[in-house]
Order: structure tokens, then C-alpha cells, then sequence
């Protein structure tokens, strides 16, 4: 790319490149080190059932809390699955995940535990071992974990794919599929494969109810969902419209800010309690 612009360009542009190339580095030594210092960090945002309004699952969403500011995963998961640490902290955020799940559950809670993998860490070895350790260690029920995986990342290696999640269906633990919808994948095809529920992306809910293509998008996930015995999870529910959308339309189970923000560990007992039962 940089030589799209042609000679003169490629001089202006070159001290930019290291002072990106440069940035990376330092960046990508200091992920290095975070992992080593236990600073990844799980956030869990509960997932709510539409029937019942239980917190019926919580989404484990990894952090990086560096000198006392919180790095979101758009700002280091990229880079992670770029220089390979992203099996590194995708153990850590599932062994951390396992174990806040068997607390959660100790105290008379059902409640699952969603754990996002990316497509790196779907084709790297490892994955269904790093899954075994951290329920064996946690004592956590494997019926209760699920792994979420983007639709992209399920179609870019289909084969390995296959083996991981026919794995994982063995041993108990769940699969969603993430983001749905933003992908190219037919339904169909994702039937293939063992899943157990949809997840319908955040772009799909933001325009409704107005938006005349969300709102035909989002009903027709759900129908072909239904027929296929998926669940589906709304994302992104951030207001009582986008609720009122879903819940009328039949959709199991929602998260949203409009119920609560990802929330870090030692709040979420506390949460938990003050709104079930
Ligand atoms: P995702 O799996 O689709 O997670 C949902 C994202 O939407 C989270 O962002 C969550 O905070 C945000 N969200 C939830 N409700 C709302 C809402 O009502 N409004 C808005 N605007 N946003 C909402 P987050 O935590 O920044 O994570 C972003 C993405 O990073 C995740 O998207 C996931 O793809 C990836 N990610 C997060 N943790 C991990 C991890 O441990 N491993 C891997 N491989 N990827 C992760
Ligand atoms: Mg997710
Ligand atoms: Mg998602
Ligand atoms: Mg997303």
C-alpha cells in the first residue's frame, strides 16, 4: 500500500510507518508483559431471558487494565491474534471465566458463561485443552460454558472448525455463533455445524424498530432460528424499543446496556443478588 502513491509519496510516508511500526512493537511488548502480570482482566455483562427477565447467562468480556486505565479488546485483541498472543489471553480470560462461573453458580444461581473466541484461536491447537484445564481446575459444569464464535471466523476454516466444536459438543460446553448476520454464511450451512444458539449483531438492533430493513433482518433470523431450534441472543439492547422489537418478536434472551454494562468481577455478586429473585 505504500507504494500506491509512487516515489515522492513513499518519502513522506516512510517515517510515518516506523513511528507505527515502532508503536506496535512497543505496544506488542507490553501485552507481552500484561499477560505475565495478571493484568487481563474478565468484565461480565449479563445476558437476560425475555420470558422470565432472570439473568440467565453472562458474557465474559476480556480488559486491560494498564496503570489504572482500562484498554477496551478493539485496542489489543486485533494485535493479540496478530503476534500470537491470543492464545495467551484467551486461556487467561477462560480459566478466570471457569471460575467466576463455579462462584456464580456456588451461590445458587443457573447461570451460563460465554467465553468469545476468535478465529486465530480456532485454528492454533490448544483451544479444547486450555477448555478442559480451566473446567477441570474451576469445577465448573461444562453444560454451563459457551464459546462464542464469529460466523467469519467458523467459515475461514471449516474443516478445523469441525473438529474443535464436534470436540467441544462432546465434552458438553455449548457454541454459539457470534455477530450473526454480518457475515456471508447461509443458515443452512451454519446448521452443519453443532450449535445451540444465534447471537443477532448490535447493527442489526440499532436502527429498530423505525428502520424498515433491521427490523425485516431481524424477524427473518428469528423465524429461520426458530424452525431450526436455535436459541437467539439479541445484542446491543439499549432501549426499551429495541426490547419491546424483540421480546414481541420472540427472541429467547437479550443483553444490552439498557440492562447493565459489562461489569467487573467484584460487582457482579453483588448485581447478581440485588436482581434475581
Ligand atoms: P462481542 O463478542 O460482540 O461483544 C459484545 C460487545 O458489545 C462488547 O464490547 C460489549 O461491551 C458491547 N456491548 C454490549 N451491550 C452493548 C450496548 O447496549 N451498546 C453498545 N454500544 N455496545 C454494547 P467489548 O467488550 O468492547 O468487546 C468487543 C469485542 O471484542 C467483542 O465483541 C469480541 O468480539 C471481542 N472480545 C472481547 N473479549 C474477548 C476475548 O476474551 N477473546 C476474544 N477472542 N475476543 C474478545
Ligand atoms: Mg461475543
Ligand atoms: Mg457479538
Ligand atoms: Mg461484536
Amino acid at each position: 500500500k505504500a507504494k500506491e502513491g509512487g516515489k515522492g509519496r513513499c518519502h513522506i510516508y516512510t517515517p510515518q510507518l516506523t513511528r507505527h511500526a515502532k508503536k506496535r512493537l512497543k505496544l506488542e511488548r507490553l501485552l507481552r508483559r500484561a499477560i505475565e502480570k495478571d493484568e487481563i482482566e474478565v468484565f461480565y455483562q449479563p445476558q437476560v431471558d425475555f420470558a422470565t427477565g432472570q439473568v440467565v447467562g453472562l458474557e465474559a468480556l476480556a480488559r486491560w487494565r494498564r496503570k489504572g486505565t482500562l484498554v477496551l479488546p478493539s485496542e489489543f485483541v486485533p494485535l493479540a491474534e496478530e503476534c500470537g498472543l491470543i492464545g495467551a489471553v484467551g486461556a487467561v480470560v477462560l480459566r478466570q471465566a471457569c471460575i467466576q462461573g463455579a462462584l456464580v453458580n456456588g451461590n445458587g444461581h443457573r447461570i451460563r458463561v460465554a467465553v468469545n473466541v476468535s478465529a486465530r484461536q480456532l485454528e492454533q491447537s490448544g483451544l479444547v485443552e486450555t477448555v478442559t484445564e480451566s473446567l477441570d481446575r474451576s469445577g465448573f459444569s461444562p453444560e454451563l460454558l459457551e464459546i462464542e464464535i464469529t460466523e467469519t471466523a467458523l467459515m475461514r476454516n471449516e474443516d478445523r472448525a469441525r473438529v474443535v466444536l464436534e470436540n467441544l459438543r462432546t465434552m458438553g460446553v455449548q457454541v454459539s455463533i457470534d455477530d450473526f448476520g454480518t457475515g456471508y454464511s447461509s443458515l443452512s450451512h451454519l446448521r452443519r455445524f453443532p450449535i445451540k444458539a444465534l447471537k443477532i449483531d448490535r447493527g442489526f438492533i440499532q436502527g429498530l424498530p423505525a428502520d424498515q430493513n433491521s427490523a425485516s433482518i431481524v424477524e427473518a433470523i428469528l423465524s429461520m432460528a426458530k424452525s431450526l431450534g436455535l436459541f437467539v441472543v439479541a445484542e446491543g439492547i439499549e432501549t426499551p424499543a429495541h426490547h419491546d422489537f424483540l421480546r414481541s418478536r420472540g427472541c429467547d434472551s437479550y443483553q444490552g446496556f439498557l440492562f447493565s454494562r459489562p461489569l467487573p468481577a467484584a460487582e457482579l455478586e453483588g448485581f447478581l443478588n440485588s436482581r434475581s429473585r
